[in-house]
This record gives structure tokens, sequence and C-alpha cells, in this order.
């Protein structure tokens, strides 16, 4: 008996970045052992794109990648329409990537009413407000192949995740990327990066590093399980978030030599007052290089 979760993957204004990451995943196999896709953009599945349109195929989780307007259809149908029929079939819909999450990087496309599945960048969208018990998002530019895996094993075995204001499982989206980066040390006294790949200092002062106010385990659930931006000496973007993109994503916007975006939780005034601190201390140690050149 094939016991198996069945997944529609719907392709709406995307640029397959999420099944690029997805494809990534370490371990496929044991994956595809454990679901199957009646249907995907790129991986062979039971049913090309025409019938699940024009039918009503049994199926598990819908989930929903690219982000969303009226005007945008597959297979000559209305991405809406086959969000809504989907949606009765389906126990869980999931929206993959920050596209199909906020609206991401496609809200400025010439789709003028692309939005995410239940919000535009933070405001709530009324369409499928219906389907919002249903949905779980995995937001991301792309999505960390081992939160969406995660989070589809978790609807498997019927875990109950606890979710937070949009609808992202906290497991995984609790934490800001900031939390377990390699140069945390640097941060702490102040001490910036110079150059973007090198191994030393903090890239929150001068290189627009959004870690400390993003939300997203790319420093705890490493990907491609070696690496993450931050650690291999790439700002972390914000990509998981509402905002996301922004302007000059390389260089950190100040306000009388203030950082304008400040961690979470801090305020002017504390960051201020630490700064103070941390200036006091000049450490050696950190303003060389970690190795010889
Ligand atoms: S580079 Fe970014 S993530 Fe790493 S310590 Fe600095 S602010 Fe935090
Ligand atoms: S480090 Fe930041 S920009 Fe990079 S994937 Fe993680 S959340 Fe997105």
């Amino acid at each position: 008996m094939n016991n198996k979760v069945r997944v529609l993957w719907l392709s709406s204004i995307a640029c397959n970045g999420n099944t690029h990451s997805f494809l990534n995943y370490p371990y496929m196999e044991q994956f595809l052992n454990d679901f199957e896709f009646i249907y995907h953009p790129i991986i062979d599945s039971k049913y090309s794109l025409k019938e699940i349109v024009s039918d009503d195929i049994a199926c598990d989780i819908l989930l929903i990648e690219g982000s969303i307007s009226s005007e945008f259809k597959r297979a000559d149908v209305s991405v809406v329409e086959i969000i809504k029929k989907y949606s009765n079939i389906v126990k869980k819909i999931v929206t993959v990537g920050t596209c199909a999450t906020f609206g991401g990087i496609f809200r400025d496309s010439d789709y003028k009413d692309s939005t995410g599945l239940h919000f535009d960048k933070d405001k709530r969208v009324n369409e499928f407000e219906k389907l919002i018990e249903k949905t779980i998002s995995v937001s991301g530019c792309p999505v960390h192949p081992e939160t969406l895996v995660n989070t589809m094993y978790a609807i498997k075995k019927s875990v109950d995740l606890q979710l937070d204001n949009f609808l992202r499982p906290k497991e995984f989206y609790a934490y800001t990327v900031h939390n377990g980066c390699t140069r945390n040390e640097y941060f702490e006294y102040k001490v910036d990066n110079h150059k973007f790949g090198e191994l030393e200092g903090c890239m929150f002062y001068d290189h627009g590093c959004q870690a400390p106010f993003t939300h997203a385990s790319c420093n705890k659930t490493l990907w491609n399980e070696v690496n993450s931006k931050t650690r291999a000496g790439m700002p972390c973007v914000g990509c998981t978030e509402p905002t996301f993109p922004k302007g000059n994503l390389f260089g950190t916007k100040k306000n009388m030599g203030i950082p304008q975006d400040l961690p979470i939780g801090v305020g002017k005034r504390t960051y201020l007052t630490l700064a103070g601190i941390t200036k006091a201390f000049s450490i050696d140690r950190l303003e060389k290089k970690l190795f010889d050149d």
C-alpha cells in the first residue's frame, strides 16, 4: 500500500529559485520514499499540469511558490482558481519562499496586483482569508531546503507547529540569523569587516548585515550542512522578512552615525550606551587576521 503524502507544487509568478534550493536537500531519496509529487514543475510527477487544472486530483499538501496575481494563469487557468480548488482538497497549504508569503521580488513585476497568499509585505490580504487556518508559511529567497522539508515532515506526523504572526513555524523562525554567526565576538566589540569574503569582522556596522533583525535559522541549520552567508563573509540581506527586498543591500544606512535598523529590542539609547562601553575596548586579537596569509 502506498502511504506516501501526496504533494502538489504549484508555481505561480516565480523564478524557480525555491525549486532549485529544494533540489539541494541532502536526503532526497528518503524524502521521495515518504512523499510523492502529483505535480511538480521540474521533478517527474504523476500528472500533467493540464490534468491538475482540469480534474480534482487527490492531494494532501498544496505547496505554492511565487507571488500571486489575479491575472496570472497556468495552463490557461487563473492561479487564484487553482489555489481555491485545491485548498478544498488538501489538508495543509504551505507558502514556499518570500514571494508566495509576502509578494517578494515579483511584487514589482508587470502583474501589478501581485502579493503573497495572505500578506502584501506585512499587510493582510483578504482574498484567501478562509484558508488561513490551513496555511503555514516558510519564507526565504529562496527557502532553506531543510526548513521546507522539516515543515512537511511535521505535517506528515501531525505535529502542531507553533506559528508566528506571519504563519511561520517558530521552530525555524523564532531565532534571528545573528544567532549562531561565527562573527558574534566581532559584533560584541564593534569590529567591522573590511572586505567581503574575509573571515574576520562583523558586517553590521558598515556592510549592511540585517541578521540581527531577520528571523531564520541560517546559522543554526547550515546551508548544504556546511555554511551560511554571514559565515562566508556575505551580509544577510533579510530575505525571510516582509520588507525584502530593500535597496542598498551591502551598506548600513545610518543616522548621525547610528545604524538606522538596530537589533530587535535594542533602543537607540541602549545602543549608544553599549557602543560607548565597547569603544573602551581595543582587542588586538580581533584586529588581526585569523590565519596568516
Ligand atoms: S556578520 Fe551579521 S550575523 Fe554575523 S555577527 Fe555580524 S551582524 Fe551578526
Ligand atoms: S542569511 Fe539572511 S539573506 Fe541569507 S538566506 Fe538566511 S535569511 Fe536569507
